[in-house]
């Protein structure tokens, strides 16, 4: 089973995921926890490339395409080796984050990204995905004072860096998907608690396990 979670930077996927991870399994799943872009040793030096601040003059080409090419070697790598091991993989973003920060954010053709990332991830697709919605100025006020609460002096990252019209683009992307696919992308009020987020998170899990 594969469950996908989305949503802005600062909506608390990291967290939520976490908390399901032990949810289910303390029913006796086996459980994968898995984020993107990243997931394995040659998806996370992509995502090094793709993040760094100094790579400022990335193309909108070369960011898709890279996106997808750390996608592919985290879905052949661990994701479906998984699935077909009869575990429960989580992921902290997948397709639907290259549709609204590529797409959406970017201005680049939807059904291009779409293509590229279906070739990439050999058609696999989220059976549940949860988006954690917060108004864009929620999830920006709270990844400034991530930032800056940081004893590193951690910088925000080269997306995260981008301003309000660009992060509402991509809110607006994920509502577009969330609209199209009602079935399987459920969209969660995450401007609560973080117990009344894994509270809706948990119940609508357990029907999807069937628990
Ligand atoms: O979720 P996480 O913070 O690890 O994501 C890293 C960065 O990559 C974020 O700034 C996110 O907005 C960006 N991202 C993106 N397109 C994707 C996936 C993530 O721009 N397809
Ligand atoms: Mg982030």
């Amino acid at each position: 089973i594969f469950i996908t979670f989305e949503g802005p930077d600062g909506a608390g996927k990291t967290t939520q995921l976490q908390k399901l991870a032990q949810e289910i399994t303390a029913l006796g799943y086996d459980v994968v926890v898995t984020r993107e872009p990243g997931g394995t040793s040659i998806s996370d030096r992509i995502r090094s490339i793709i993040l760094s601040p100094e790579n400022k003059e990335m193309t909108d080409q070369a960011e898709v395409l890279l996106y997808a090419a750390s996608r592919a070697q985290h879905v052949h790598e661990l994701i479906l080796p998984a699935i077909e091991a009869g575990k429960v993989v989580l992921c902290d973003r997948f397709i639907d984050a290259s549709v609204a920060y590529q797409a959406y954010g970017l201005g680049v053709d939807r059904e291009m990204v779409t293509s590229i990332n279906r070739y990439a991830s050999s058609g696999l697709q989220a059976e549940r995905t949860y988006l954690l919605d917060v108004p864009v100025e929620v999830s920006q006020h709270r990844l400034r004072q991530r930032a800056a609460g940081t004893q590193t002096e951690l910088q925000l990252d080269r997306i995260e860096q981008k301003g309000f019209e660009y992060h509402s683009r991509v809110r607006d992307g994920f509502h577009q998907i969330a609209a199209e696919e009602p079935q399987r992308v459920k969209v969660i009020d995450a401007n609560r608690t973080e117990a009344e987020i894994a509270e809706d998170i948990l119940i609508d899990c357990k029907r999807l396990l069937e628990v």
